[in-house]
């Protein structure tokens, strides 16, 4: 078969050409095609591992700039793990390293707190590296699509339901309209309303924050030198994250850009998002600070509801989940798809080692090692982000002279500093 990419575009029939529904059997059948399902799909098949891929949404509308607005800080193993997969080169946009972390505490429309933490990236020495780098979600796409319709090892079935029967001895994916696909291991990466997870009776513990995540793009009078800053405000931590000014939208031709992730308690925010465009720059100079000079808002706003949430556990029968069907964070820190690409890389690593060893890659054993590995990490990170969520979106006068203590400290304690920083970077 030569043709991977099998699209199915609303209008053409729920049939595929001919011959495509003949039985499959592959290795990995992966169910969702986002960030997390499809940098697997890559890994595995850039390995010579046979798998499948199927997204229940067509692929290239996703690359739409309006489809989403996000950018992703992304680390420095998580961006190995990437190149591993053949797909940071083929990254259509500029990546925007991230060299210096300004974190501080204040109140709307006051200077920040005096106190403040200042992390660079050259204190922890030159072969660390930067930060992280900023990636657009729709670059991410765009390079994820091309490449999983050029690996001969990969066959992508989207738009298309699929229809998963796990036994003990291996499973079957039945793609509506296409193919049955009979694999040794299914993996959920559909993300956080996950239906394999829910149909393996997995439990998830929910954690709402009342909180909206409001994600735009700036663009700026002065330059951003690279710096990100995370300004901690009584209803929710406000960033600014630095990217290169590309010629394609939504920044146009702007030379200074920035990309803005601001938490703001869900009635607020839909009021912030009702305003025009010139009340919104005001709203994000009164919490941005004057620095950067004058800012305006370009391209649309987004918003995303934010709650926490883990699933008791990350593996069944024949079945592994990743991603956010796994675990899901508040963007405090912007780590929800670094973990994510943190599971990949070891399912990937030991689905990899099972092959080549000759042994089931969907056995019990390695199922069991990869939640062992990944499960308590994300549990780590996710009651991290929670607590300083926790901490820092409060206004009690105590609390605020405490954190206000503690970023100091931290400020001057450089072993704490440094420590802080290797996290930062993924280290
Ligand atoms: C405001 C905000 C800012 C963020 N910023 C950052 C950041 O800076 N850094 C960072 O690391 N993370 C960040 N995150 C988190 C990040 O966006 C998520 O962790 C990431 O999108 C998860 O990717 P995923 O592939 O697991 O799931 P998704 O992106 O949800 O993709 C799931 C895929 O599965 C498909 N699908 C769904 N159901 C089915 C089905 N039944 N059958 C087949 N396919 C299906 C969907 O079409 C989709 O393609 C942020 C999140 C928010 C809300």
């Amino acid at each position: 078969m030569k043709r991977r990419m099998h699209a199915l575009e609303p209008g053409a029939g729920r049939a595929y050409p001919g011959g495509m529904t003949e039985p499959r059997d592959v290795m990995v059948c992966i169910v969702g095609a986002g960030p997390v399902g499809g940098t697997l799909a890559c890994r595995l098949a850039m390995a010579g591992i046979e798998t499948a891929i199927v997204d229940r949404a067509p692929l290239s509308p996703m690359e739409h700039p309006a489809f989403d607005g996000r950018a992703y800080a992304v680390a420095a193993g998580p961006r190995r793990l990437l190149e591993a997969a053949g797909v940071w080169e083929k990254l259509p946009e500029p990546t925007c390293p991230i060299l210096d972390i300004r974190v501080t505490d204040g109140r709307v429309g006051r200077a920040a707190s005096p106190l403040h933490l200042h992390f660079a990236a050259r204190e922890v020495g030159e072969a660390a590296g930067p930060f992280g780098w900023m990636v657009e979600a729709r670059s991410l796409r765009v390079a994820l699509n091309a490449h999983m319709a050029a690996l001969p090892a990969l066959q992508v079935f989207a738009p298309a339901e699929a229809h998963v029967e796990r036994r003990a001895d291996g499973a079957a994916v039945r793609v509506a309209g296409g193919p049955t696909i009979a694999c040794r291991l299914v993996i959920a990466a559909e993300g956080r309303r996950s239906p394999l997870r829910d149909d393996a009776g997995i439990p998830v513990t929910r954690l709402p924050y009342g909180q909206t995540g409001i994600v735009c793009a700036v663009a700026h009078e002065k330059p951003h030198h690279n710096v990100a800053l995370e300004h901690f405000l009584p209803s929710g931590p406000f960033a600014q994250l630095p990217m290169c000014a590309t010629s394609g939208a939504p920044h146009g031709s702007a030379p200074h850009v920035s990309a803005i992730v601001w938490t703001e308690r869900d009635r607020l925010a839909r009021i912030m998002l009702g305003l025009d465009d010139a009340r919104f720059a005001r709203e994000i100079a009164r919490r941005l600070g004057d620095h950067l000079g004058a800012v305006r808002p370009i391209g649309r706003r987004w918003s995303y509801p934010l709650a926490a949430m883990l699933a008791h556990r990350y593996i069944d029968t024949r079945l592994a989940l990743v991603g956010d069907a796994a675990h899901g964070i508040h963007p405090i820190a912007g780590q929800g798809l670094n973990l994510g690409f943190r599971d990949v890389e070891v399912l990937a690593g030991l689905v990899i080692d099972a092959v080549a060893a000759g042994t089931d890659p969907g056995a019990p054993e390695v199922l069991v090692r990869y939640q062992r590995q990944r499960r308590p990490d994300n549990l780590a990170m996710l009651a991290a982000t929670d607590a300083l969520d926790r901490l820092f979106s409060n206004d009690s006068g105590v609390v605020r002279l405490a954190r206000d203590l503690g970023i100091a400290a931290v400020h001057r304690t450089a072993p704490l500093k440094r420590m802080f920083m290797r996290q930062a970077m993924g280290a």
